[in-house]
């Protein structure tokens, strides 16, 4: 997983000497560490600085990069400045999607070169992953499938939403996840048309469905999934709504590979929706990437143009949200590969009734 050279090697079509990474996914993408430390890419080179409370992890666990002490007193920027001036890089690309203002003008006001801004190096290498990176995500999804095995035995009537969440946490993290890719997401009757409704105190009933979208992060890379299950006998509209659900999750997920733009997968989830008269209740888009985060990019929504390439991890996540009455999701985790996908979520997604 040497991402150090996959930088380097970027440098010349951004028309760079060298590139700034500072944020904690970028840090963790190109050393594979995660430590607040900086790294500094240039084409003869990379360094890597943090301070004493990482630096022996750091030395354990860095690759591709000459790991350097920033002591006490000193900081990271000092350190850049003067790696900077001694190999007389003159343009610094930077993550310019991670930078407040303030810091970007203490840089300015420091380094001695020009800043460029290059989020889009970054996010272009890491849209596709390599075999290391998938195998890492399909662990952190494995875990979440664990998990929804586990809920399944769990939820009954008269558990709140907030009592489900609690559990889905505690699944995830005992089975290995790192911690939760973000806070779940567990909807019960009526709360379910809101898609990224709150957990709360909602009692769960007979004839309610209960959606849950939950993932953790194993090794640095995160996982995603949706399911929605029947407490007790749905009625048929209910029935209606998720198989048309369904049916559009398999037609995003026909028309996933490399080479096509995001526009195109939500299209064909979208017609299937629509087809079937609900069109107007599915209110977002049909997927995300993800990786190192729960939301990277390109998105799989009806504006985007980027084209996919072979790596591409993406949600595949189309709903029906009836405002009041209730909502269905389901969502599954995608490998992008050219002339098809490879779909690495497991778990059953017949509707389930409890
Ligand atoms: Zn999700
Ligand atoms: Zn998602």
């Amino acid at each position: 997983m040497d991402h150090i050279a996959k930088i380097t090697a970027q440098l010349p079509e951004h028309g760079l000497d060298a590139m700034l990474v500072t944020s904690a996914p970028g840090e963790r993408y190109a050393v594979g560490f995660e430590g607040e430390g900086w790294v500094l890419v240039s084409r003869d080179g990379a360094r890597y600085s943090t301070d004493g409370r990482y630096i022996e992890a750091a030395r354990q666990q860095v690759t591709g990069a000459e790991i350097v002490l920033t002591e006490r007193g000193q900081s990271h920027l000092a350190l850049a400045r003067e790696e900077i001036r001694r190999r007389g890089l003159k343009r610094v690309g930077f993550e310019s999607g991670r930078v407040s203002a303030d810091e970007l003008g203490r840089w300015k006001d420091s380094l001695p070169c020009e800043l460029v801004a290059a989020q889009g190096l970054l996010d272009g290498l890491r849209a596709a992953k390599d075999e290391e990176e998938l195998a890492r995500m399909r662990q952190a999804q494995r875990i979440t499938d664990e998990a929804f095995r586990e809920i399944l035995n769990f939820i009954r009537p008269g558990l709140t939403e907030q009592e489900v969440a609690a559990r889905l946490v505690y699944e995830l993290l005992r089975r290995g996840g790192r911690r939760v890719s973000f806070d779940p997401i567990v909807a019960a009757g009526a709360n379910g048309s809101m898609p990224h409704a709150v957990p709360g105190e909602t009692v769960i009933q007979p004839g309610m469905f209960v959606t849950m979208d939950f993932g953790c992060v194993y090794e640095g890379y995160c996982s995603d999934m949706t399911r929605t299950v029947a407490v007790g006998q749905p009625t048929d509209e209910m029935e209606r709504v998720y198989h048309t659900v369904l049916e559009a999750q398999r037609a995003g997920i026909a028309a996933a590979r490399a080479g096509v733009t995001g526009s195109e997968v939500d299209r064909a989830a979208r017609q299937a929706i629509q087809q079937a008269g609900y069109g107007s209740f599915f209110s977002h888009s049909f997927g995300h990437s993800l990786g190192l985060e729960i939301h990277e990019s390109p998105n799989a929504s009806p504006s985007e143009q980027t084209v996919f390439p072979a790596g591409a991890v993406i949600s595949a996540e189309p709903g029906i949200y009836l405002p009041g009455h209730f909502g269905v999701r389901i969502e599954d985790v995608l490998v992008l590969r050219e002339g098809g996908c490879e779909d690495i979520t497991q778990a059953p997604k017949n509707l389930i009734v409890l």
